[in-house]
């Protein structure tokens, strides 16, 4: 049966920096290493609760669908253009339009 780890250490070994943290079967943390190989026992509690006083635990086990990353989302904004006001139109001639028509 495979064991699951519990946390990562240093290995005190070959210095591996993710050395898996287990259970032995009396409950006591004990090292193994996956890159040397090593294991580093405990064996009793002084020594099981300073090994896991000082690995990583391993706490996320679960992938947890429940937790949502709430950053803040900018609203989208309508960009308010400011709308042209056109011109107004020119009538030729103006108001010397009624005097050109004459002429
Ligand atoms: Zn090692």
């Amino acid at each position: 049966m495979k064991k699951t780890p519990i946390g990562h250490v240093t290995c005190p070994v070959c210095d591996f920096a993710d050395a898996q943290v287990k259970e032995d079967k009396n409950g006591h943390a004990y090292i193994h290493c996956s890159d040397c190989n090593a294991q580093t026992f405990t064996r009793n509690d002084f020594r099981n609760s300073k090994l896991r006083g000082r690995m990583r635990a391993v706490t996320v086990t679960v992938p947890d669908d429940t937790v949502t990353v709430t950053a803040p989302v900018p609203v989208p904004k309508a960009p308010e253009k400011p709308v042209p006001v056109p011109p107004p139109a020119k009538k030729p001639g103006g108001w010397l339009q009624p005097l050109l028509a004459q002429g």
